[in-house]
């Protein structure tokens, strides 16, 4: 008889990080640029690695964790809900998914939620949700999607196909047929791209991966203005922007400008994997067997995103994303001020900020990161600042001397 599983003492159980990341490599496929550190614990916005450096957090898992690192409310919710029901199964009802559904549709002003695991699972419904609607609603044909140039939607082919940077398309052709591309905040150039056919429009009302870019106000009440004249379906993707990152609970609420459809992952289950899309009633049009995920929204992930939502609302977590979110604002401007031939622009809103740097980032990343601070690039010339929405003012202070310290550093080398 063959042996297929090797006996268990042949499994390694050696965790140093130089072990660990030895044998990464040989079981783990190729697909991330990653930095060479373990993490291991996280409290608030710090984490700490497996040689026990500890590091603030700005990355926050890319804008997730909400609540920072092992929050005791998510932590004690999340034990909790285990121990009750962690999955059944969509065949059947909870009542978390009923309660966030509820919670989401009555916040954003939407009629009704669909929930999935991640962003890039949100968009495709979304994609289907829009084409079902229109080809009911006008024609079979009406299956057109304009997406935004320098967009990120994700990485599934839906997704992939209206993504706007062709970096992320190379090798994976052919892709969704009848998606089309308009420069960001352009509407003259929108407005000359519908037609009778379209059946949706999608975009970031702040593009993240994209590089920290806020639409202008003015563009998204004429993109909603458009979509109403047509009947075309309005898609906001707030994977990134959504769930209080702005000082709103969604950033279409800074505008006025409400989707019919909104796309909200990320942040929404403060480190839980969660995706959700809700939806106006005009193009609810989803029947029983259009779609369908597994894993989506069971209660363990409704849970978590429902104690997100009270802690955002008992620790007024949107008063402080305002308040930390000015003091980086200004901190940023000021070292703009200070370092003119470093740093071209500062932008963003709220806890959602980027400084996009007149040389590419990496080197002055590095340096952040060797000094304490974890950053995340946007694009090749932007560095992101998305830190958990419960900063304190410290941390900011010290995120900003760390960055100074850097920028000073590294242009001493470079002028020397
Ligand atoms: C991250 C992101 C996605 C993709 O989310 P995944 O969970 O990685 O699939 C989609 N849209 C936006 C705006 C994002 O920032």
């Amino acid at each position: 008889m063959t042996v297929i599983t090797p006996p268990l003492q042949e499994l390694e159980t050696n965790t140093s990080s130089e072990n660990l990341l030895a044998r990464a490599s040989m079981s783990v496929m190729d697909t991330y640029k990653r930095v060479p550190i373990v993490f291991e614990f996280g409290e608030g916005c710090i984490l700490r690695d497996t040689e026990g450096k500890q590091y603030l957090d700005f990355v926050a898992g890319i804008a997730v964790n909400t609540l920072g690192h092992a929050h005791p409310r998510l932590t004690e919710a999340l034990s909790e809900q285990c121990a009750k029901l962690m999955h059944c199964s969509n065949l059947y009802w909870t009542e978390p998914q009923i309660a966030l559904a509820e919670r989401l549709t009555q916040a954003s002003g939407l009629s009704r939620a669909f929930f999935c695991n991640s962003g890039a699972e949100a968009v495709e419904a979304a994609l289907k949700l829009a084409r079902k609607f229109r080809s009911a609603d006008v024609g079979p044909d009406c299956t057109q999607i304009i997406a935004m140039t320098d967009s990120f939607h994700g990485r599934t082919y839906g997704a992939l196909s209206v993504t706007g940077q062709s970096r992320y398309h190379v090798g994976f052709s052919p892709l969704l047929p009848d998606v089309t591309h308009a420069p960001f905040n352009d509407i003259d150039a929108l407005r000359a791209k519908i037609t009778s056919c379209t059946a949706a429009v999608i975009l970031e009302p702040i593009q993240g991966e994209g590089g920290i870019r806020p639409a202008d106000p003015n563009y998204l009440r004429a993109v909603r203005a458009l979509c109403d004249e047509t009947g075309v379906v309005l898609i906001f993707d707030e994977v990134q922007s959504g769930v209080g990152r702005t000082g709103r609970l969604f950033a279409f609420q800074q505008t006025g400008v409400r989707p019919d459809i909104l796309v909200l992952a990320k942040g929404l289950g403060g480190g839980f994997p969660i995706g959700a899309i809700l939806a106006s009633e005009r193009v609810d049009a989803f029947t029983p067997g259009d779609h369908a995920s597994t894993f989506g929204g069971n209660p363990l992930a409704c849970v978590a995103a429902q104690t997100v939502l009270d802690v955002i609302a008992e620790e007024d977590l949107l008063s402080n994303v305002i308040t930390r979110g000015k003091q980086l604002r200004e901190g940023l401007l000021m070292l703009q001020q200070r370092y003119p031939d470093a740093i071209h622009d500062v932008r963003g809103v709220g806890l959602m900020q980027g400084v996009e740097l007149t040389s590419p980032v990496e080197s002055i990343v590095t340096e952040c990161r060797r000094r304490g601070l974890l950053l995340v690039a946007a694009g090749a010339n932007v560095i992101r600042f998305v830190p958990p929405l419960i900063v304190r003012k410290e941390q900011i202070a010290e995120a900003l001397s760390i960055l100074e310290s850097a920028l000073v550093q590294l242009s001493s080398v470079y002028h020397q």
